[in-house]
């Protein structure tokens, strides 16, 4: 019997191509772990994740690092209901926590047009952390406007937009398995 099988759930139409499955993403986020291990030793690390995209990421992300870990979340959007960015970024959602002298390590989704990462990173050094580093799981060069890189970057892809592993359109597509690109015209 293969009903009820979670490993066989059926694609949607919409989805175009897979970029990286299951399997790359997890292998990838284990060597990102060793990359940050190895630049930040073992002191204690304060993750800040990016919701709601970088959700899944950061629980996968601080699971393989073998620093201790201290996680809080931020709240940005720049997409509104649209696939291409409206406004400026807004923060809300206050950190729960100070980060004064905590070495911080911010995780998002994607850097795209660097509007996003470069606005956190402003915010954060205002609360003086005693380092700040950013870690995406995805990067998107093309497209920047503002002049900002991560210190770790999973993959780099070219313009092309993309959805699952936390990654929406229309709050749609969060929870696939694997990242894909997706087929704008079909989509609701
Ligand atoms: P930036 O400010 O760098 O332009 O945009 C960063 C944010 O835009 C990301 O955190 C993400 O929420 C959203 N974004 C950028 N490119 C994509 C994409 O290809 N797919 C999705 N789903 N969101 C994206
Ligand atoms: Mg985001």
């Amino acid at each position: 019997m293969t009903t009820g099988d979670m490993r066989t759930r059926p694609m949607p139409n919409e989805i175009g191509t897979i970029l990286f499955d299951e399997s790359a993403i997890a292998n990838r986020i284990q060597e990102l772990a060793n990359e940050i291990g190895e630049q930040n030793g073992s002191g204690e690390i304060t993750i800040i994740c990016a919701l709601t995209g970088a959700l899944i990421f950061t629980a996968d992300l601080a699971r393989k690092l073998e620093s201790p870990v201290k996680i809080d979340c931020i709240r940005i959007e720049s997409y509104g209901n649209h696939s291409s960015a409206v406004s400026t970024p807004e923060f809300s959602a206050p950190l729960k926590n100070g980060i004064k002298g905590k070495n911080v390590l911010i995780v998002d989704d994607i850097l795209d047009t660097g509007h996003t990462l470069s606005a956190l990173i402003s915010y954060l050094k205002r609360l003086r952390p005693s380092s700040i580093r950013s870690c995406v799981l995805l990067d998107k060069p093309a497209r920047r406007e503002v002049e900002v890189n991560a210190d770790f970057v999973g993959f780099t892809i070219p313009d092309q937009f993309v959805v699952g592993y936390g990654l929406d359109y229309a709050e749609q597509y969060r929870s696939l398995p694997y990242i894909a690109t997706i087929d704008q015209s079909v989509a609701s």
